[in-house]
């Protein structure tokens, strides 16, 4: 498989896994609100290439996301709420595990929270004091005799190497903090001392908390070692996290590069602009999740190549939902088929499938594919020269498809009831009592069910919202 490594700007093979696996790790939430649909966008993808990892290449992929829990924007919430950190951490990250669950995304082996690795972060801090390529300063607010830790990015070469930027074109106040006791602008906080009213922690510095970008790289090193396959997250992170995560680990260890390929997911727009509080167009997951089903966004969300921006709008959204609905209606054909003989080139489309997929993940071009071969096998059951077991086949190639995509509806079963009444409707329907028909229609829509005439006869499901 390749894939296109933001590192070194081209395609690349998928590295060769260790014994005990591929190791991966993505770049998780910080848990002060609720996540929004651009990160499920990252969120979805990431957990649909592990399987295909994992199911189609037979690879084993320890998947590793963290968690961060101690953070400036978690602190300012929690003033605003009147709570503490630690509260509005916990809070954020039930929520945020909530959403992946209602996402259907299982993939990830393990999550680290940033406050579990205080011992490992203060370590690395440690070593890079003691390699020179990083300072003790003390701020101005801070607690009586408490530093802050910098890295000092004049002494790493490399530093802009991910984002393809030059030092000296950096420019002071754009995404850099700037704070008293830095000796450059763009020098980052490894460690920072601890205000009065802030989560503290011991350090050799004083009481303090952990920088953003040295939690990820404590995290890997202890789970993964110095350097490990595959680092991603959305393009967002590139400057000034990842390079950060590069420079520290780099540094520490005096092994390059961190991670072999950087993966990193495209922009969310909402109807053309950038997502943003003020503009008010944030959209929650959950808010997403009150009007459409969880599979209308992972398919969305795959529809589309994972490196391109992504604009999403209303018609985005149904347009996925009825792609689904395509899908599950030729899939309930397939049941149906009672034909013998047919030559279904099936192979044809499942190879160029497969093979869109393992060049970067190209599913636009995979699901263009896919509805090929709708169209084609709807075409040969028209004509009654699709086979049962040709029908099979195909049944089982959108299953495996669909343990990678999870974008199929799950059938949630009618109850007793429901089915009592469909029934009903169903002989008063062909008994062409349409009046009769439409009450039970009606008196069914009450229950939350609603019935839809297919082809295939009358389809049951679960109203949503
Ligand atoms: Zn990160």
């Amino acid at each position: 498989m390749k894939l296109y490594n933001t590192l070194t700007g081209k395609k690349e093979n998928l590295p060769a896994p260790g014994d005990k696996g591929l190791n991966m790790f993505v770049c998780g939430p910080t848990v002060y609100d609720y996540s929004h649909i651009g990160h499920a966008r990252t969120y979805v993808f990431f957990d649909a290439l592990v399987k295909f990892l994992r199911r189609r290449l037979g690879l084993k992929v320890n998947y590793l996301q963290n968690i961060t829990d101690i953070d400036d924007r978690i602190i300012n919430r929690a003033k605003e709420s009147n709570k503490i950190p630690q509260e509005i951490a916990q809070e954020f990250t039930a929520a945020y595990r909530a959403d992946m669950a209602d996402l259907a995304i299982d993939g990830v082996s393990a999550y680290a929270a940033a406050t579990d690795y205080l011992p490992e972060i203060i370590s690395q801090v440690e070593r890079l004091i003691k390699k020179g390529l990083a300072y003790a300063a003390k701020g101005s607010s801070t607690a009586l005799g408490a530093s802050s830790v910098y890295f000092d990015v004049r002494k790493f070469p490399d530093y802009g190497r991910l984002s393809r930027q030059k030092l000296s074109e950096l420019k002071e106040g754009v995404r850099v903090e700037t704070e008293p006791g830095k000796k450059y602008f763009a020098d980052f906080a490894l460690w920072k001392a601890s205000k009065p009213d802030e989560p503290k922690w011991n350090s050799p510095w004083g009481e303090g908390r952990p920088g953003w970008h040295i939690e990820d790289t404590a995290i890997t090193e202890k789970n993964f070692g110095p350097r490990y396959h595959v680092h991603g997250g959305g393009m967002d992170l590139i400057f000034p996290h990842h390079e950060a995560e590069i420079a520290q680990m780099e540094s520490i260890s005096g092994l390059k590069p961190l991670a072999k390929i950087w993966l990193h997911t495209g922009f969310l727009l909402v109807n053309g602009e950038k997502m943003s509080k003020s503009l008010r167009n944030f959209i929650t997951i959950r808010d997403f999740l009150k009007e459409h089903a969880a599979t209308t966004l992972r398919y969305m969300v795959l529809s589309n190549h994972y490196r391109a921006p992504f604009d999403y709008t209303e018609k985005t959204a149904s347009m996925a939902r009825s792609s689904v609905q395509r899908l599950a209606d030729f899939t309930a054909r397939l049941e149906t088929v009672k034909d013998q003989a047919s030559q279904f080139p099936l192979d044809d489309f499942t190879k160029s499938f497969w093979d869109n997929l393992a060049d970067d993940f190209n599913t636009p071009q995979a699901w263009a594919n896919m509805f090929d071969l709708v169209k084609e096998a709807n075409k040969f059951m028209d004509n009654h020269s699709l086979s049962m077991v040709d029908a099979q086949k195909i049944i089982d190639f959108v299953k495996e498809v669909n343990d990678i995509f999870n974008i199929l509806p799950q059938q949630e079963p009618a109850p007793a009831e429901i089915m009592a009444l469909a029934a009903e409707r169903e002989k008063a329907r062909v008994a062409h009592d349409f009046a009769g028909a439409d009450e039970i229609r009606e008196q069914i829509k009450k229950l939350g069910w609603e019935i839809d005439d297919t082809p295939q006869g009358p389809r049951i499901s679960k109203i949503k919202n």
